[in-house]
């Protein structure tokens, strides 16, 4: 059973969860928690200006003090809008840091939008072999991570979703990752799920015993938000799960739901508006 941290801190920053369909299929994506709820929705070529509830939303944002926002997506990838431009310089006109959430597969395409964004660009690397991607992407090719990183600005994070196919390869990919001076930290995340644990406790588990193993041989340097910070190659990497640490953010949906939870999709469902 797995217990949410409850208590959380003041909302400081916001995501915009992009719903349409997705250019990769992680097996452990948090949309397929509600995939039945999701399947339909598809705001990928809609103008935000069309978006239900928008401009509310970012009221309360700006009412909330939490100018950071993150485009990220539930059953979407953040590069995947088609706006993506126009919307990034229409929110930062109005004082907001835009950053994105991504795959990283549109990350060349959209190179140009991405250095505008003067929130955190965050990638998500799972591993580099194309194999164990396909087991985990549902694809098999890599994202040219050589020439997309260097290009991406001062504000890089990098996160991992540690699970049964890359736990192995952990060392190797951080190592990696942490050549690049422009990225900031690794994350480690642990995999995230309402409603399908009993699918996921494998992965869940593995997180947990690998985390055991690490502690001993590293020495913990801080914590951010309940997560644990060490440093590996030089770089800091922490581990985060996200049912247990204490930040707080507001969410919008594409369709129009709004949600006050962190927690992306018991807010979904308490908040969702009818089509
Ligand atoms: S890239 Fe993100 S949204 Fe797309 S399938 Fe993977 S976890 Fe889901």
């Amino acid at each position: 059973m797995i217990v949410k941290n409850r208590d959380r801190g003041q909302y400081t920053f916001a995501n915009i969860n992009l719903l349409g369909r997705c250019n990769a299929d992680c097996y452990f994506c948090l949309g397929k928690d509600i995939e039945d709820e999701l399947r339909d929705k598809n705001q990928l070529n809609v103008h935000f200006s069309e978006w239900k509830n928008f401009r509310n939303f970012l009221n309360r944002c700006m009412d909330e003090g939490a100018s950071k926002l993150y485009l990220t997506g539930q059953t979407a990838d953040g590069l995947q809008y088609r706006y993506l431009s126009e919307l990034v310089d229409a929110l930062q006109a109005d004082n907001f840091s835009v950053g994105v959430r991504t795959n990283g597969y549109l990350a060349l395409r959209k190179m140009k939008t991405i250095q505008r964004m003067r929130g955190e660009i965050g990638y998500s690397i799972h591993t580099l072999d194309p194999q164990t991607n396909k087991f985990i992407m549902g694809r098999s090719d890599i994202p040219k991570w050589d020439e997309i990183i260097p290009q991406s600005g001062h504000n890089v994070r990098v996160s991992i979703v540690l699970n049964r196919y890359n736990i192995g390869q952990f060392y190797d990919l951080c190592g990696y990752i942490a050549q690049f001076p422009n990225v900031r930290y690794i994350q480690v995340r642990r995999i995230s799920t309402d409603t399908r644990e009993s699918l996921l406790m494998e992965d869940i588990k593995l997180y947990e015993e690998f985390f055991r193993d690490f502690e001993k041989t590293h020495r913990q340097i801080g914590d951010f938000h309940r997560a644990q910070q060490f440093k590996l190659f030089g770089k800091e990497v922490v581990f985060w799960r996200t049912v247990e640490t204490s930040v707080n953010s507001l969410n919008y949906f594409t369709d129009g739901t709004c949600s006050d939870e962190y927690f992306i999709v018991e807010g979904y469902l308490k908040n969702r508006i009818p089509n």
